[in-house]
């Protein structure tokens, strides 16, 4: 890791891939893992109805909502409404998915680390929309 500025007009926003969100989603890298950091740090922004699939972060993930509204869903809990200011914190290997609200963007910073083996985050099947739709809560 060297000291430098990395200027956001080389790092151009990406779509995320298909197999792996539902939905129109865009990244931007803020961050990627340089040694001896594990840190990776992406600004991801749902477009309304878009999420992820479910998947697990093997050292858990940090999620900071910048705008909009979302939902957020560990797997076996409620759906929850995130508004902006919230920080979502997401254990070790617990399965979830996070995306926007049914009729709002929603962009959260994704800050997350991979483990001594290299693994970081597992991809697993589609959220439903029935999953989706079930009604978000914002009281926890
Ligand atoms: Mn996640």
């Amino acid at each position: 890791m060297r000291s430098r500025i990395v200027r956001a007009s080389d790092r151009p926003t990406k779509q995320a891939p298909g197999d792996k969100f539902i939905g129109v989603v865009w990244q931007d890298q803020i961050f990627v893992p340089e040694d001896p950091s594990r840190l990776r740090v992406t600004r991801v922004s749902f477009t309304p109805g878009a999420r992820t699939n479910w998947h697990t972060h093997a050292v858990g993930q940090i999620l900071y909502v910048l705008t909009g509204t979302g939902r957020y869903q560990l797997e076996g809990d409620v759906v929850q409404e995130l508004l902006p200011g919230d920080t979502v914190i997401i254990p070790a290997n617990a399965r979830h998915w996070h995306g926007a609200s049914p009729d709002h963007l929603m962009v959260h910073l994704a800050l997350s680390e991979s483990n001594d083996k290299g693994e970081s985050t597992e991809w697993l099947e589609p959220v439903s929309d029935a999953d989706y739709s079930a009604s978000a809560v914002s009281d926890t």
